[in-house]
């Protein structure tokens, strides 16, 4: 019987880019070197972008199990570091091998862990890949901080306020410069980080408009305020050179004085204190709200109000949007039904809550809809799915019928059952996920539970706070839909009249 050995490739996500490395490569001279030596091939381990610093890694960890069946008799890689490059993980493999009766050897470096000579030699070139680790590291970390100490910015190739001039040079661009002094002037006068996006965003009077067009439209207000907030915190602008939290007197011009910056420093930590709400949660029925014409969703919107006189009273108008609407999904989806009123929509439900509560008036019941798009592409997610388990299910059966016919085991029949496992293993989680996405929510209380909780309802709804209320509209209202009364005309509001229709779970 000829040698059984198994192939083990490597690289790390550095490597990859390199040439010669690649896993290709590497397994195509391993298997022309067992084909030179007769050997068998009985398994051939991956593990493509893993560090060889770590044990934990998914192919490894296979290999390692299966050396303590009798799968194969030897461990071959192209270079010792590609099994670690750790020389006491080194060793416990080998060592770990050797108990196994499972040899290790090196394509390209000559020595045989069968020999106590070869272990030996082994551990010395482990300790030399090591070594050189270490020491790329530390060259580089003392280069970057060397240049730190000296003054120079290391970092971020793009900095609002700077150009690069070369390497770790800072030249103060006058135009961009404005915009952070801007942005630190706003912040310190109480502006918070969301708002002064906003303005940025819609054009700010006194700013080049050049620069605030180029760095800050068609970029999300929320993206554009990390950003601020990265601006505000960066020591860079007054001065500094920075790594990790230790300053440098840098050799670039400060754009933001010190005091400025220090005052800034200290509002972000005392404002941080501060619950900031995302505005997502104010929206009572989010999840519970659908659109009576095609089924879909509806989703809380709002629109920052334009006019100058009215936007501090109201600073944004709030709605309900249909999903499918072509305004938000393009061409493809046609639902005409755009939107209703937010405030609209919840004084709706929340009367028919306290009715339900003071008169036991169960909600009407929604007119029959037509199905939920997204919904619909989820069943038929959910039937694709179990089709596909079905029958991955079926090929593992007949392979392992075959396998018992013919026990010879080669590599590509056993890589085949591994595959198949994990596909199955894949679409049962996908299933799963989209079995809970489809699942329906309920009440889960039992009947006393029910009838305490109603009589609660009109103090809860007088008196609660925001989640509360959303607390209570989960526990009853099953949903919410939202039905066109007159059909629009060319050119109509998009806010033509609706109908809000609430629907309890029953109870
Ligand atoms: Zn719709």
């Amino acid at each position: 019987m000829s040698l059984h050995a198994c192939l083990y490739c490597r690289v790390s996500t550095e490597e990859q880019s390199r040439e010669g490395f690649s896993i290709l490569a590497q397994r195509d001279r391993l298997m022309a070197f067992c084909r030179a030596q007769s050997w068998d091939v009985a398994g051939i381990y991956v593990d493509d972008g893993h560090s060889g610093a770590k044990l934990d890694r998914p192919a490894l960890s296979r290999l390692r199990q299966d050396a303590k069946t009798d799968l194969f008799q030897l461990v071959l890689v192209w270079k010792v570091d590609r099994l670690s490059r750790k020389v006491a993980h080194l060793a416990a493999l080998v060592d770990e091998f050797d108990r196994a009766h499972v040899a290790f050897r090196s394509v390209t470096e000559p020595f045989d862990t069968s020999h106590a000579a070869g272990r030996a030699f082994m551990q010395m070139l482990g300790v030399f890949a090591e070594l050189e680790r270490e020491n790329i590291r530390e060259r580089s970390a003392l280069g970057i901080r060397k240049r730190v100490e000296q003054g120079f910015v290391h970092g971020r190739p793009t900095m609002l306020g700077y150009r690069f001039v070369e390497k770790g040079k800072l030249e103060v661009d006058p135009a961009s410069a404005a915009v952070v002094r801007w942005i630190f002037g706003q912040y310190l006068a109480g502006v918070g980080t969301l708002r002064i996006a906003q303005h940025l965003i819609n054009g700010v009077s006194g700013l080049q408009t050049e620069v605030v067009y180029r760095e800050f439209r068609h970029v999300s207000a929320h993206s554009v305020r990390d950003r601020i907030s990265w601006i505000l915190k960066n020591p860079i602008y007054a001065g500094y050179a920075a790594i990790g939290d230790d300053l440098y007197a840098g050799r670039h011009e400060a754009i933001i004085d010190l005091t400025t910056w220090q005052q800034a420093q200290a509002q972000i930590q005392s404002r941080q204190n501060i619950p900031n709400r995302a505005h997502a949660s104010r929206y009572l029925l989010t999840g519970r709200i659908i659109c009576g014409q095609c089924g879909a969703r509806m989703f809380g919107y709002r629109q920052p109000n334009r006019s100058p006189e009215a936007r501090h009273i109201r600073p944004y108008y709030e709605y309900y949007c249909c999903r499918s609407n072509s305004g938000f999904q393009g061409r493809n989806w046609t639902c005409d039904n755009w939107g209703v009123k937010r405030e609209h929509a919840e004084e709706v439900v929340l009367g028919a809550l306290r009715g339900l509560a003071v008169e036991g008036i169960p909600g009407r019941a929604a007119p029959s809809l037509p199905e939920d798009p997204f919904t619909a592409d989820l069943s038929r997610r959910r039937q694709e799915l179990q089709a596909s388990l079905g029958q991955a299910e079926r090929r593992q059966r007949n392979l392992f019928r075959a396998i018992e016919e013919a026990p010879d085991l080669d590599a590509a029949v056993l890589s085949r059952v591994r595959e198949l496992a994990e596909e199955q293993k894949r679409l049962a989680l996908e299933l799963a996920v989209v079995e809970k996405a489809l699942r329906n929510g309920g009440p889960g209380l039992s009947r006393p539970e029910v009838e305490r909780l109603l009589q609660d309802v009109p103090r809860i709804l007088d008196a609660a706070g925001h989640d509360q209320i959303r607390e209570l509209l989960r526990t009853f209202v099953r949903r919410v839909v939202v039905t066109p009364v007159e059909r629009p005309s060319k050119g109509h509001s998009r806010l033509f009249p609706k109908e809000v229709t609430v629907e309890f779970y029953p109870l």
